[in-house]
């Protein structure tokens, strides 16, 4: 967790260093003034003063039922389809460039499946597989964020050739640079007779993205999803950066995966659509996601296909969950439903205690701020 420096405290607290030492004293601790003490102990000290520091640890204990940062043995790491999110500027052709690569790479659904609209695709690519997220702009980068690392391996950012660069390009350009998602341009429109491709690289050379054919290392692709043009080489280059990315994850363990999308149907309950990112999710598999858990009853592949499990990278609908979990939770499989219910009822009362705090206490970073 966060830890302070006495004397911070100190002054944050608007007293002495040397009255917080002796609050610390008579805890048991002993420190001086340079020294750090840990957030819990803070929020006591602060507390006898008639302060209340409340500390957000980025993990909550609650999580390490699941023991989520334990590293895979190498030698279990196998390789994994890499996960793309489109971005870019309203109207560049987010929305047109996925239904082209879908329409031209994917199958219909097969009858007795489900046809809705899952929020995630995969398509093959020679013998690969790339995982696109279907979701709108940048969500992927914020609301899905596991424990700080996005589930997004590359992003598109789609400029239009008749448009150029825009604000929520730039703002597409910073959230995966921020995320250290390597970026590939589509340069979408090029059927349009006022196309110009070459201003379009000037603008992205004048934000930072030096394309490959000018000596940079940005790879861009002239596309236009209207005429389906470029579809191809897209998906080639996506290959090529997730080669050099060398994703990969261990497939024989319990699984762990992002919420990507839920909703309730009438019919069949909450649903859900995970994409799994470590280990392999089965049928029968307890699962919890935030307060909801459950037993996996079916699944269904983004084709709308009935399947039995899936691997890392690979999107699904799960059905079974108690309830609707959250776009951007992670969900886990737990060895047994006791397990499972624990955490669903602990995250329940941890949720219930956040919300009461956060009506009557100020958190530290708030205490930064103001004083
Ligand atoms: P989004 O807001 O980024 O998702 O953009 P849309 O996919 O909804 O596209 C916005 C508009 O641009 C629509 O009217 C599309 O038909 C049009 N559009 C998208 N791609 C192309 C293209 O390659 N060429 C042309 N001429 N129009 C396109
Ligand atoms: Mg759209």
């Amino acid at each position: 967790g966060q830890n302070i420096i006495v004397r911070d405290l100190a002054d944050k607290l608007g007293v002495n260093a040397s009255q917080i030492i002796t609050k610390l004293i008579g805890l048991g601790v002993m420190a001086n003034q340079n020294q750090n003490i840990d957030a819990d102990t803070a929020a006591i000290v602060a507390d006898e003063f008639g302060k209340t520091l409340v500390v957000e640890d980025e993990k909550s204990d609650v999580d390490d039922i699941f023991d989520l940062d334990h590293e895979d043995n190498p030698k279990d790491l196998r390789q994994r389809p890499p996960v793309v999110t489109v971005m870019g500027h309203v109207d560049h052709g987010k929305t047109s460039l996925l239904d082209a690569i879908r329409q031209t790479k994917v199958t219909v659904s097969e009858a007795g499946g489900i046809t809705q609209h899952i929020g995630a695709y995969s398509v093959n690519v020679d013998d690969k597989k790339v995982v696109f997220l279907d979701t709108p702009g940048h969500e992927a980068f914020t609301s899905m964020r596991a424990r700080g690392a996005s589930i997004t391996d590359i992003a598109i950012l789609v400029v239009a050739a008749d448009d150029g660069v825009m604000p929520q390009t730039i703002e597409a350009i910073s959230h995966a640079k921020a995320a250290e998602v390597p970026i590939i341009v589509a340069i979408n429109k090029i059927d349009k007779p006022t196309a110009n491709i070459d201003r379009i690289k000037q603008e992205l050379v004048e934000n930072d993205l030096l394309p490959e054919d000018w000596g940079g290392e940005t790879i861009t692709v002239p596309v236009s999803a209207r005429d389906k043009t470029g579809i191809d080489e897209l998906l080639e280059m996506i290959l090529l950066v997730a080669e050099m990315q060398e994703l990969k994850a261990n497939p024989n363990r319990n699984a762990v995966g992002t919420i990507v999308e839920a909703q309730l149907d009438k019919g069949m309950g909450p649903m859900a659509t995970v994409l799994v990112q470590k280990g392999t999710l089965k049928v029968g598999d307890m699962v919890v996601s935030g307060t909801s858990s459950g037993r996996i009853r079916a699944m269904f592949d983004d084709k709308g296909k009935r399947v039995k499990k899936v691997g890392p990278s690979m999107p699904v609908v799960i059905l079974g969950l108690s309830e609707v979990p959250n776009a951007g939770d992670l969900l886990y499989v737990a060895d047994n439903e006791k397990i499972a219910r624990n955490y669903a009822q602990r995250k329940k009362e941890q949720l219930r205690e956040e919300q009461l705090k956060s009506r009557s206490k100020v958190s530290l970073e708030d205490l930064f701020e103001k004083i």
